[in-house]
């Protein structure tokens, strides 16, 4: 099968960039107590179209999000949280997501309605592991279509991680030894279990 062609993206806003340049980077290193200290841009690259399809996206029997797994640490009937293979650096870090497959642009309004207390829920699970400060929370959305987010365990005093500079530091910190990661699943598995739903169904 041949693959689609790929022209540059025509916008307003994209006809005004200077593809090709290196951008100066030092509203990243400047101002807050922030994370880096010395960070340089590739040049920027054209921006092509059609986008590569997400995992998902052509074929629903590829959907990682659909398949039952053993990473996944609670369920209800609606929502699940599930951890990522690899060992994060960061206290916690998992993935949220319908049971379904459904992308944010076509979920029932019964399964959204259900993920703002399911936040809440989360976010105070995640509260309770021990060195946790706050659970932030990311929805991008550019690897799998299913919808999903990640919530992210932000470190007691950890000034350096605040705001998006929490998602670079989750690959920087040492990663958690699988105990500890494990605990940490534990807690919030527990905690939101005891609101309803299910604990590690799928082990
Ligand atoms: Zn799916």
């Amino acid at each position: 099968m041949s693959e689609v062609e790929q022209v540059p993206a025509e916008s307003p806003f994209h006809s005004r960039l200077p593809i090709g340049e290196r951008l100066d980077a030092s509203a990243l290193t400047e101002g807050l107590p922030w994370a880096f200290d010395e960070i340089s841009m590739r040049p920027l690259e054209p921006m092509l179209v059609p986008e590569k399809p997400r995992g998902g996206e052509t074929d629903r029997a590829q959907c990682g999000a659909c398949t039952p797994s053993a990473n996944t640490i609670w369920h209800d009937d609606l929502w699940q949280v599930g951890m990522r293979s690899e060992l994060s650096g960061l206290p916690f870090m998992a993935w949220v997501s319908p049971r379904g497959h459904w992308l944010l642009e076509d979920a029932p309004i019964e399964v959204l309605a259900e993920l703002g207390p399911l936040m809440q829920r989360i976010s105070e699970a995640v509260k309770s592991i021990p060195g946790v400060a706050r659970c932030h929370f990311g929805r991008w959305n550019d690897g799998s279509a299913h919808l999903h987010m990640w919530a992210l365990a932000r470190p007691a005093g950890m000034m350096q991680a605040r705001g998006a500079a929490l998602a670079f530091w989750d690959d920087i910190l040492p990663p958690l030894p699988q105990e500890m990661a494990d605990e940490h699943a534990r807690i919030v598995a527990e905690a939101l279990a005891a609101g309803g739903g299910e604990a590690f169904p799928h082990r």
